[in-house]
């Protein structure tokens, strides 16, 4: 079985590298931007849009010309990748997957990408990594990379420089270990297993809120470009990406140990991206409550639930298990002991009382359990040979569960 892997770490260039990398990731961003307004332009006159091999010529004739002589000076296969980037850009929007693709600012997601692996070499006994026209770069090597180099992308962050390797390596085909489990999302409690493990909310952006706020509000007071507008920028910007390490550290340290210890992982197919539309809803049909759901798509969007299954069903794919999204039909208000349906069974947003039997527990952990029956009935319906929906880490409901819940 192929792995592909990436791993990251914090470059340390000196000056000479770090003005280069700035220069290449401005000619990057230079060319997205100007074959995305050739691209426009095509459009406005009734033109075809280019494919890569045509913007590759016009990216030549660019490096060649005497308008952008600069061009020449960073290397041609980042370039190329920027083209490669666009073209992904426009064909997520045709897919309907994004928005249509914008113009790129400095200081947003600043990187480039080598795409050719002899053209790199790492040298990990030495903590350093060679990349055409930029030469030896040492970076703070954590931990061993491992499998064959398939490309590099270098970005910045809050003013740091990181290197991302990706490699890919034959592992064996690996045996699930553990059993089933369902889990349950929630605001109060992040994640909330059916074996009854509960995983705090992160709130990690909430912490730095006020701490964000002042930042940006010192910054606004500052005269745009002046020497305190950028020191305050760079604060904002540290803040921020203290937030995002918080975040992704807490994600990956969940989603790692679940997919460790189960084959099996049942979760609600709660459609984060359509929970966290705009609160306020459209002018023919504004929202009711603008308040209390504008609370819970910060909530959905801070605690990243999207990302969470997103590493869920790949860690579990490396582990030789599976995702399963099952349809959140009555899993709130179902008693797990003798099956009851009813609103009623839920007095609070925490406590789950069934009103026929009396069955009592944490409303999440009865979500959970009910995620866990609901994904068992699925996998039995799909052993009887009813229906076979896609079988492992689909994030779309389909049918097929629907009718399994019966
Ligand atoms: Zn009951």
């Amino acid at each position: 079985m192929k792995r592909l892997q990436a791993y990251r770490y914090e470059l340390r260039p000196n000056s000479e590298q770090q003005r280069q990398m700035r220069r290449f990731a401005g000619s990057c961003r230079f060319v997205y931007n100007k074959a995305l307004a050739l691209q426009k332009e095509r459009y406005e006159q009734g033109e075809k849009k280019l494919g890569y091999a045509g913007l590759c010529k016009e990216l030549t004739a660019w490096r060649n010309s005497a308008e952008t002589p600069w061009l020449k000076d960073a290397p041609v296969h980042p370039l190329q990748q920027a083209l490669k980037d666009l073209e992904r850009a426009y064909a997520n929007f045709f897919a309907r997957r994004a928005a249509f693709p914008r113009f790129k600012k400095k200081g947003q997601s600043d990187s480039f990408r080598y795409p050719d692996p002899k053209q790199i070499k790492l040298d990990q006994g030495n903590s350093r990594i060679f990349l055409p026209k930029l030469g030896w770069l040492r970076y703070r090597n954590s931990r061993e990379v491992l499998g064959t180099v398939k490309n590099v992308t270098v970005s910045q962050s809050a003013g740091k420089w990181f290197v991302s390797i990706q490699t890919e390596r034959e592992v064996e085909p690996p045996l699930p270990k553990g059993g089933a489990v369902g889990i349950d999302m929630g605001v109060v409690r992040f994640a909330t297993l059916s074996d009854g493990t509960v995983y705090a909310p992160l709130n990690s952006f909430r912490r730095h809120e006020t701490a964000l706020r002042k930042a940006q509000q010192a910054m606004s007071r500052k005269v745009k470009f002046s020497n305190n507008w950028k020191k305050a920028k760079a604060r904002v910007q540290r803040i921020h990406s203290r937030i995002g390490n918080a975040r992704r550290d807490y994600l990956h340290k969940a989603t790692a140990t679940i997919s460790k210890n189960h084959a099996v992982v049942f979760v609600e197919d709660l459609q984060v991206r359509n929970m966290s539309r705009s609160a306020a809803g459209t002018t023919d049909q504004p929202s009711k409550n603008v308040r209390s759901k504008s609370g819970l798509n910060k909530a959905i969007l801070d605690q990243g639930w999207f990302e969470f299954r997103r590493q869920l069903d790949y860690k579990l794919a490396w582990n030789g298990g599976h995702l399963i999204a099952v349809l959140p039909q009555n899993t709130s208000r179902t008693c797990p002991c003798c099956g009851h349906v009813s609103a009623e069974n839920r007095q609070t947003q925490a406590r789950f009382e069934c009103v026929v039997c009396g069955f009592e527990e944490n409303a999440d952990l009865v979500g959970a359990l009910n995620v866990l029956r609901a994904g068992h009935a699925r996998l039995a319906c799909e052993v009887s040979g009813a229906v076979m929906p896609p079988a492992a880490g689909t994030h779309r409901s389909d049918s097929g569960a629907a009718r399994c819940r019966a």
